[in-house]
């Protein structure tokens, strides 16, 4: 049954309690993270190296690496805790950014074709494909030759960051989760995310997205609604903006044990 928030709608994401720990056993990495995100809702996730971010984003997208072995997830209402990585990709949770794989021979085109028959189990043709991206390639600025480059064969930082950024547009996410890589973008990268993700925001009203990150340079562009510093694997503390503002200005040491 669908939990309804005060206002009557029901939560994009709604984590509760959610424990996980590594398929092969071992301790749990996630202690105990509850968040709501609302439709339209931007959420960031702040925190220290280690504390449990990409975790959380691949429990999140059903990764087997992870059990759950406590709390729930509800995506749009519906307990996920049996879906796997495939059904929660096709009704609508989209990761972004840590994993930017090369796949050899596959061009941009090819693996979108894919990507959306998998989301939305419609096989469109090469052609008919071509035509409804080139729209939303000149909205993102992305040259139109991009679409025969072999997947992240020699790509720029900006140019995987664009290319997500086309998945994210094209497949019609109800939920974004973009989990900035450790490495950090650069700024190429960093203004190629922030006015994709507002291009998509403004088609898409309703889309939910929760970005992981340790900058603050990112969330300046995106303008996050609600801030989460998760620490040790629990949400230590949630705010507004100027959570994001405090922890960039003094750092994570308050929030650890000490040694
Ligand atoms: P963050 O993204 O916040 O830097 P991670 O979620 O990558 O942190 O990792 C959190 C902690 O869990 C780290 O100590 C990491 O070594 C550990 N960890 C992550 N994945 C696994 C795994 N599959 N097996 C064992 N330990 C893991
Ligand atoms: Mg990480």
């Amino acid at each position: 049954m669908a939990d309804v928030a005060a206002d009557g709608a029901t939560p994009v994401l709604q984590i509760t309690d959610l424990h996980a720990a590594p398929a092969g056993g071992g301790d749990d990495i996630l202690t105990g993270v509850s968040l709501t995100v609302g439709p339209g809702e931007v959420h960031a996730v702040m925190g220290p190296n280690g504390s449990g971010k990409s975790t959380l984003a691949s429990v999140l997208l059903g990764s087997p690496e992870y059990s759950v072995t406590g709390g729930t997830v509800k995506f749009l209402g519906d307990d996920i805790a049996e879906w796997g990585a495939d059904m929660r990709g096709a009704a609508g949770m989209f990761l972004a950014f840590q994993y930017p794989q090369t796949i050899p021979g596959v061009s941009v085109l090819n693996f979108l074709r894919q990507a959306l028959s998998a989301r939305k189990g419609i096989d469109l043709s090469m052609l008919e494909l071509r035509l409804s991206i080139m729209e939303w390639m000149e909205r993102l600025g992305i040259d139109p030759a991009f679409a025969d480059r072999h997947l992240n064969d020699g790509f720029s930082g900006g140019e995987k960051k664009r290319n997500e950024v086309l998945q994210m547009a094209i497949l019609e996410p109800e939920l974004a989760v973009l989990d900035e890589t450790d490495s950090g973008l650069d700024i190429d990268a960093l203004r190629t995310v922030a006015s994709g993700v507002r291009e998509v925001r403004q088609d898409r009203p309703e889309l939910g997205i929760l970005v992981i990150t340790h900058y603050q340079r990112l969330l300046d562009e995106l303008n996050p609604d609600t801030v989460h510093l998760l620490v040790d694997g629990r949400v230590a503390r949630t705010g507004g903006p100027e959570l994001a503002r405090k922890l960039e200005a003094e750092g994570y040491a308050e929030w650890m044990a000490p040694a």
